[in-house]
């Protein structure tokens, strides 16, 4: 297959992009590092992506450039985008719906004609929180800040599509982490702090809870995804069925790292959920897909990753 990864330069769609390439299939890595919340980062990702077999780098902005020659793929995985929570308040908002809305409608519509295969990454920030149930792919949106809003509409955008005849699906994805997580997440904050000695800066009092969810789990899913025949404009929930709170994964961080849990309370990120969690059912029954790697496991990979940046590692 001849595959187009959006977002190839970022966290989840650089192992996308070489999860597919060692498959075998020819990637068609695109990016704009530029309107990464970390060029610098993005930059280098990228750089170390155009040496790897069976991929080839195209530096295209979706929110603005002509993206005809993407439609002509076999399937299309579009994870490019603003993500996050906190940055997508006050100055945020603008690039938020630049880079989700707007480059999701004009990469959508470049894929009209030629009907290509579509996998569209949403977020479970759509849902708001979870109290006394996993949350289902039915249950009312409740997004609560500019990212979750923006990511509601990337959903109705693909919906439309999908019912106008393009083969598009929409996969939830929950809290991603592992090797590369970007550095404005929790874990990544915890790990780099635990590593420097610092204390590690909470937002809020770290009773929050997610759906952690390693990266090669979502990657296997999203893989599965965009070979599988799929209802148009189905959504399925990406996401560890157990939620784990915040100090659970402090508890484990400062475990294997040997260090004194010390912590630095912040404010809470208005619009972040209390809890998260996911219904894995339709993943299991769609996908056969479910998370295979626990907390405990992942974490020791991401730690391993910032020990080997630490070592002159990507
Ligand atoms: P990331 O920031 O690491 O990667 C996103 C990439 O998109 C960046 O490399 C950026 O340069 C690129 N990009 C942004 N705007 C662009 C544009 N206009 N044209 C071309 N490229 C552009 O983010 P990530 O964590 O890898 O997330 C990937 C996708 O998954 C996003 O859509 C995000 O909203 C979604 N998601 C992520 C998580 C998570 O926990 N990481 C959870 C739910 C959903």
């Amino acid at each position: 297959m001849r595959v187009v990864v959006t977002g190839a330069a970022g966290f989840i769609g650089s192992h996308m992009a070489e999860a597919l390439a060692g498959a075998g299939h020819e990637v068609l890595a695109v990016d704009a590092p530029d309107r990464s919340l970390t060029p610098e980062i993005a930059a280098r990702t990228w750089a170390a992506l155009a040496e790897t077999p069976g991929v080839t780098p195209i530096e295209a902005d979706l929110a603005e450039d002509d993206l005809t020659k993407l439609g002509e793929a076999d399937s299309v995985v579009h994870l490019a985008g603003r993500p996050g929570v906190r940055t997508s308040w006050g100055a945020g908002r603008a690039a938020v719906r630049r880079d989700n809305v707007i480059a999701t409608r004009r990469l959508l519509e470049a894929c009209a004609e030629r009907r290509p295969r579509v996998v569209v990454a949403s977020s479970s920030s759509v849902y708001g929180s979870a109290h006394h149930h996993p949350h289902r792919e039915d249950a009312p949106l409740a997004p609560a800040s500019p990212y979750a809003r923006s990511k509601a509409e990337v959903e109705r955008l693909t919906v439309r599509a999908a019912r106008d005849g393009l083969p598009a699906v929409l996969l939830r994805y929950f809290s991603v982490y592992g090797p590369r997580q970007r550095p404005d997440m929790a874990f990544h904050r915890f790990v780099e702090a635990a590593l420097d000695g610092r204390p590690l800066p909470v937002f809020g009092d770290g009773r929050r809870s997610r759906s952690f969810t390693h990266v090669r789990d979502v990657v296997a899913a999203t893989v599965t995804a965009a070979g599988a025949e799929l209802r148009p404009g189905i959504t399925i929930n990406i996401g560890h069925p157990e939620p784990a709170s915040v100090r659970t994964a402090i508890g484990l961080i400062t475990g294997a790292l040997g260090v004194a849990a010390e912590i630095k309370t912040e404010e809470p990120v208005a619009g972040d959920a209390e809890r998260t969690w996911a219904d894995t059912g339709r993943a299991a029954r769609l996908l056969g897909w479910s998370a295979r790697t626990g907390l405990a496991e992942g974490l020791l990979d991401q730690i391993a990753w910032h020990r080997s940046l630490r070592a002159g590692a990507r």
